[in-house]
């Protein structure tokens, strides 16, 4: 059976938790899109951990992780936080790298941060860590593969042929120096070396367990609202993170996919630039970041304050649809406890007349949201397992998003530990 764990919004909305506690019966667990761009927080019996490449499930023995073929893998980032986690006790995860994954080089993360210099005030929110760059070589099919790296010769080739548009850029766009193909194929050949004892087939690996009836989960990164052909374009990533993806970016039969299970927090968070309909201000904006996720509503990856706000059923719902979710997380619903009242935007206004779809960019930066009130609990319900103990008001909350988003709303998360979670029967 194949479950795909995707964002519905714009991102952050707990996926690594729910990943870490769904690998428990996964037989792998495969990385399909993205790089170390983001960060998924993880918080179990062996500590917190902020994971950027690795799959999060590799704090199950059984669980063999893969990064699959639409990876942004960053070697150095990669054997980092391998060896972060190394020396905090995990033992020896189980790891695979898939030979057709694209190496993320350091002139990716120059030329981004170069680049969003250079754009000054009309800059997109990047993270700087190469994502754009990356993929933009991949698809001018200028990248590097990971079994290039094996090949001094042959990646000695690919990075003079990358190099002779990159030069000329840095030297007369960004008054850089330029680069030398042939430190880098030292530098990157070395790397390969350390890489090797993971990298494999992994679609023929993946094959093989589809057939095998084995459980695989695949683990996305961003949300749907991030999506380059669905989401907030420009204010996206260069990678889809939808489900669809999950197919061709780790490598398994569309129609293998069985569950799509969509992320969203009991509220709204966005970091980076963007168009946020339902976005709080001021002081209570302050309080609800303060209290929410682990440690406040900061980047796991860049620390930076998340924009926060109310829950955007329109942004959710399109959120489900564009990722096709069969069901539905809703995380950090403890958070909400302090509020006596809950908005929800439940619309979009625009030019006077109320919609319920979620517009292109140019049209949503136009709409003001439309909220209905529903009544707090003000209970705390931090780490609360069985979801018929949880106060009637929050019950009502969960279950009118659910009418709201048309997408059974299965697992709430009532906290960032392993075991905060309630799982609700599909009805
Ligand atoms: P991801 O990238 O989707 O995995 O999300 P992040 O890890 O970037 O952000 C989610 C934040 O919410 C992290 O700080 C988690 O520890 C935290 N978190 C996840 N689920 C819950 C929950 O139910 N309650 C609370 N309070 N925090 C949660």
């Amino acid at each position: 059976m194949i479950r795909a764990i995707v964002g519905a919004n714009w991102g952050d909305e707990g996926k690594g938790k729910l990943t870490d506690v769904l690998a428990e019966q996964a037989d792998l667990v495969v990385r399909f899109q993205g790089g170390a761009n983001a960060g998924h927080t993880i918080i179990n019996q062996y500590g917190k951990f902020a994971l950027h490449l690795l799959p999060s499930g590799i704090f199950h023995q059984n669980a063999l992780n893969l990064i699959g073929p639409g990876v942004a893998l960053d070697p150095e980032a990669f054997l980092n936080e391998l060896d972060s986690v190394l020396s905090r006790g995990i033992t020896h995860p189980r790891l695979g790298i898939s030979d057709r994954a694209q190496v993320l080089m350091d002139f990716h993360v120059l030329l981004d941060t170069l680049e969003e210099e250079r754009l000054g005030g009309r800059k997109f929110g990047s993270t700087k860590s190469g994502i754009a760059p990356f993929y933009s070589d991949k698809f001018a099919k200028t990248g590097i593969q990971v079994c290039h790296l094996l090949d001094k010769d042959l990646l000695y080739e690919r990075l003079s042929a990358s190099l002779e548009k990159k030069n000329i850029l840095l030297e007369h766009l960004y008054h850089h120096e330029k680069l030398d193909a042939e430190q880098l194929t030292e530098k990157y050949y070395a790397l390969g070396q350390r890489l090797k004892p993971w990298i494999a087939d992994t679609t023929w690996l993946l094959h093989e367990a589809v057939q095998s009836g084995k459980n695989i989960l695949l683990e996305g990164q961003l949300g749907a609202l991030r999506d380059p052909d669905h989401g907030i374009y420009p204010f996206v990533t260069s990678s889809s993170p939808l489900a669809g993806n999950a197919a061709i970016g780790a490598g398994v039969p569309p129609w293998a996919i069985k569950e799509v299970i969509a992320v969203t927090k009991a509220y709204s968070s966005s970091v980076g630039a963007g168009v946020f309909p339902s976005q709080m201000f001021g002081e209570e904006a302050e309080e609800l970041r303060k209290r929410g996720g682990d440690a406040g509503e900061y980047g796991a990856k860049t620390g930076r304050p998340r924009d926060v706000g109310w829950f955007d059923a329109v942004a959710t719902r399109h959120g489900c649809l564009v990722q096709g979710a069969t069901q539905v997380a809703m995380t950090n619903l403890d958070v909400m406890s302090y509020l006596d009242e809950i908005k929800v935007c439940v619309a979009y206004e625009l030019d006077g007349k109320h919609i319920t779809h979620f517009p292109a960019t140019p049209t949503l930066q136009k709409v003001k949201p439309v909220y209905e009130v529903f009544p707090g609990w003000k209970t705390d319900i931090k780490g609360k397992t069985v979801y018929e103990e949880l106060p009637k008001n929050c019950r009502n909350y969960v279950e009118a998003m659910e009418k709201l988003i048309e997408t059974p709303i299965t697992l709430v998360s009532t906290g960032p530990h392993r075991d905060d979670i309630c799982v609700r029967s599909a009805k």
